[in-house]
């Protein structure tokens, strides 16, 4: 089985052992509170305590440590923190150890919990240095309890709890040795096998989604090439059909009129269905999109002003309300200002004559909060969830409009998106829609 270093991820590992290991400290000390005071067995609790302390102190190192890393962006973090973790583990080890010797040696029951600390090794680190740590823990172990036997390291004993001298017992110490010993190489071949299968899992998959990345680049780019002559086409033939429309070609009896006006009105739909088209695809295919400060409030005025009139057109009351707090925000304005303009063009359109568009811009410290809401045809329950997908339309707005791309959302959610924003709608269907963008300024 290949060996795979787990990449992915690995920083936010580190992290969770430095969380794992703040909870071990909280551990030591109330477990060696609770024999002291509630089991009543003497402890060498100075030092145990200075252990604690130790390990809160390296922790701490460590904590910062990786933060220096995640800030300064080194060109090999995964391999920074690879190494990191196996310090981190041998430090425990070296930890567990000292705090076994100080409270029984061989007779302390937590001596099993050195298979933690290797099935730990296992989900982080590379096969063989899980097994690298194992036997770096069972040297560890075979070390102390020896030192212990042959009375060269002080025996600690665990009096009220076991009184009989165990450490110096040969066939016990050799018993515990033996299982401890094949205890921990067995729990490392389990959870690095089930590791390390999990991680090639995952990098399949990684490797399939960059694919499937790549022929959706493919696609789009198609796509747009093809878009693109279609528009250069349709351009051309508008611009043929102007002058004949006017009559600057000869006069044209009704039949012909009404007929190059279709053609005309056609071709016009066309085009702004190619154009949406070449829109969401060059956002698609634009890896970043150039942003700048400009005032959001300006922006607002402008949009404001071209809705105002279709709504007038429509007899629909529009009223809006401008935070006085919200005026400059980073993003691409353009795209900004369409999106809002699109939200605002949709609540018109799809709201019957007599009804109420409304747009409330608030001030969300971080964030900028945009929502138009309107007491028009509302969504279908069942249409809400696809209703921000490409050239999805609901059934009742195919009813009430035949016009439309069902691409002005999909466009307003990319746009959003890129800007780390979040858009969402809220519809009742015959009540209205509230359609909510939070933009982080
Ligand atoms: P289009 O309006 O061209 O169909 P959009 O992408 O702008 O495309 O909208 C997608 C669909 O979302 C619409 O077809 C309609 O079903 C629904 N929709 C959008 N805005 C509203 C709204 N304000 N009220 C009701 N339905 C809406």
């Amino acid at each position: 089985m290949r060996n795979i270093a787990p990449q992915e991820g690995l920083v936010e590992r580190a992290y969770w052992l430095i969380r794992l290991r703040w909870i071990a400290v909280a551990g030591v000390v109330l477990t060696v509170l609770f024999v002291e005071k509630v089991v009543n067995v003497p402890l060498e609790s100075f030092a145990l305590y200075a252990i604690a302390v130790a390990i809160g102190l390296y922790n701490s190192a460590f904590f910062s440590y990786l933060n220096r890393i995640r800030k300064t962006n080194p060109p090999n973090p995964a391999t920074i923190v690879n190494r990191v973790a196996n310090v981190q583990i041998s430090s425990d080890l070296l930890s567990l150890t000292a705090l076994i010797h100080f409270s029984g040696g061989v007779e302390n029951p937590f001596i099993f919990y050195f298979i933690f600390h290797v099935i730990i090794a296992s989900i982080l680190l590379t096969r063989r240095a899980s097994y690298f740590q194992a036997t770096f823990a069972v040297f560890l172990f075979i070390s102390m309890v020896n030192l212990e036997y042959f009375n060269v390291l002080r025996h600690y004993s665990l009096k009220g709890f076991i009184d009989s001298s165990l450490y110096a017992n040969s066939i016990y110490v050799s018993g515990i040795s033996l299982v401890f010993i094949s205890t921990l190489y067995l729990a490392v071949y389990m959870a690095s096998s089930i590791s390390v299968k999990l991680r090639q899992r995952e990098k399949s998959l990684e490797e399939a989604n960059l694919l499937l990345e790549e022929k959706d680049r493919i696609k789009s780019n198609y796509v747009l090439r093809v878009s693109h002559d279609i528009k250069e086409h349709l351009s051309t033939i508008q611009g043929c059909l102007d002058p004949v429309l006017q009559e600057l070609t000869g006069e044209l009896n009704s039949g012909q009129k009404d007929l190059i006006r279709r053609a005309v009105h056609r071709t016009g739909k066309l085009t702004f269905f190619v154009k949406a088209l070449l829109e969401i695809t060059r956002i698609k295919l634009s890896r970043e999109i150039e942003m700048s400060r400009f005032s959001l409030r300006k922006t607002i005025d402008n949009t404001v002003n071209f809705v105002e009139a279709k709504a007038k057109d429509k007899d629909i009351a529009f009223n809006y309300n401008l935070d006085p707090g919200v005026d400059v925000i980073k993003g691409a304005q353009v795209y900004i200002e369409e999106t809002i303009a699109n939200l605002l063009a949709n609540s018109v359109k799809y709201t019957p004559r007599g009804g109420k568009v409304d747009m409330e811009i608030r001030d969300r410290g971080d964030s900028v909060l945009i929502q138009v809401s309107d007491t028009g045809i509302g969504i279908p329950k069942v249409d809400i969830p696809n209703i921000f997908g490409e050239f999805y339309r609901a059934g009742n707005a195919r009813a009430l409009e035949r016009d439309g791309t069902g691409l002005g959302l999909a466009i307003a959610k990319e746009v959003v998106e890129r800007h780390n924003g979040k858009i969402w709608v809220e519809s009742v269907e015959g009540k209205g829609s509230i359609f909510s963008i939070l933009l982080p300024k």
